[in-house]
């Protein structure tokens, strides 16, 4: 079975990058921020274009502390969107302020709001000539394990142009310490582990052959798709993708996925519910039927492994059993992709 994801090739190729920078953090006995970090925050900062990097515990820390930055709190309304990770919807709340499920890029630049970007999978795409995490007032990235930059556990990092929000943004996550024990505001300890900062900066200077990889193997698979029951996503001509996912969408999404577990290709699903529909999320008021764009989405993707470890070989075979299953060559008719009907009664 093609893996879905694979860390072990990954780690095992930068074994000797590894070894010594994590040795040096054991044995320098830095474990929360410190010189590893910090020289990790101004690494991907720059990377990113932006002016500072503030490094905390996770990627959802990183949502958190943006919207505490920009003084969001109680009585305030965040616009986002429905089709995300969970954590986009929960940083929110953290914060007491109500998560508002609209569209929201014009309605920002009309009304001078500020604007948080949810990077967590985004590191080194571009939109419009810019890194993503530089657009806005502050963009938040997760190096959870998996994601394209990925961590020895958790972090996570808030990215920003405005100085004073890089002050609020390192007191907040360390206890709303102004300096030791003076605590000038309610913080939390969402510090960056010393032993991350020195992970990821390795990790960083392969983060754009990663991505280029990545790329390729999209682009391959885009080419692959010859027949009308898969459905690639489209690419604006303004968007320079990363492919933390490569996702496609299929009208029988099961049957599909059956597929490439039969041809050895494991799928995952990214997400199969958007976040008004979840269980733990109904109190935010909405319905089934409030958001069909996200909803029809959350039925109909499947992600497919696209990440740098895989083989000219593992990538053919991906290649193969797309072009198979989009053209349903050995397996007689289907129904369209496209008929959405179908799934009128079949509510995630
Ligand atoms: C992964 C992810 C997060 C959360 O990051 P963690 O590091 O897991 O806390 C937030 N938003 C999106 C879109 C993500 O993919």
């Amino acid at each position: 079975m093609i893996p879905f994801a694979d860390l072990v090739t990954q780690h095992a190729r930068l074994r000797a990058e590894l070894e010594p920078v994590i040795a040096e953090v054991m044995f320098g006995c830095e474990f929360a921020l410190g010189r590893h970090v910090e020289e990790f925050e101004q690494a991907f900062a720059s990377y990113c274009g932006a002016s500072f990097g503030v490094g905390v515990n996770s990627g959802t820390s990183a949502l958190h502390l943006a919207l505490l930055a920009a003084d969001i709190g109680p009585g305030d309304e965040v616009i986002t969107t429905a089709f995300t990770f969970v954590a986009t919807v929960a940083a929110i709340a953290y914060t007491g302020a109500k998560p508002v499920l609209d569209p929201l890029l014009e309605l920002s630049a009309r009304h001078g709001l500020a604007v948080i970007e949810d990077a967590a999978q985004a590191h080194g795409a571009e939109y419009k000539g810019r890194r993503v995490g530089s657009i806005g007032d502050a963009g938040c990235f997760s190096f959870y394990p998996s994601k394209n930059l990925g961590a020895a556990g958790e972090a996570g990092m808030t990215v920003t142009h405005r100085p004073e929000w890089a002050e609020r943004l390192r007191r907040l996550r360390n206890w709303g310490q102004a300096e030791r024990y003076r605590h000038v505001e309610h913080g939390f300890n969402y510090r960056m582990a010393g032993i991350q900062g020195a992970v990821l900066d390795v990790k960083l200077r392969h983060l754009d052959a990663w991505n280029d990889c990545r790329r390729t193997n999209a682009t391959r698979y885009d080419a692959a798709i010859i027949g009308p029951l898969l459905h690639p996503l489209v690419t604006r001509p303004w968007a320079r993708h990363a492919y933390s996912i490569y996702a496609v969408r299929a009208g029988d999404r099961d049957l599909v996925q059956d597929e490439f577990r039969r041809l050895g290709v494991e799928t995952r699903i990214h997400y199969p519910s958007p976040v008004h529909l979840l269980d733990a999320w109904t109190d935010l008021g909405y319905r089934a039927g409030d958001f069909p764009h996200a909803e029809r989405a959350a039925r109909e993707v499947v992600s497919l492994p696209v990440h740098p470890e895989l083989s000219a070989d593992q990538v053919a075979q991906v290649a193969a059993a797309i072009s198979k299953i989009s053209a349903a060559a050995d397996h007689g008719a289907r129904p369209t992709a496209a008929s959405s009907t179908r799934f009128a009664n079949n509510r995630p």
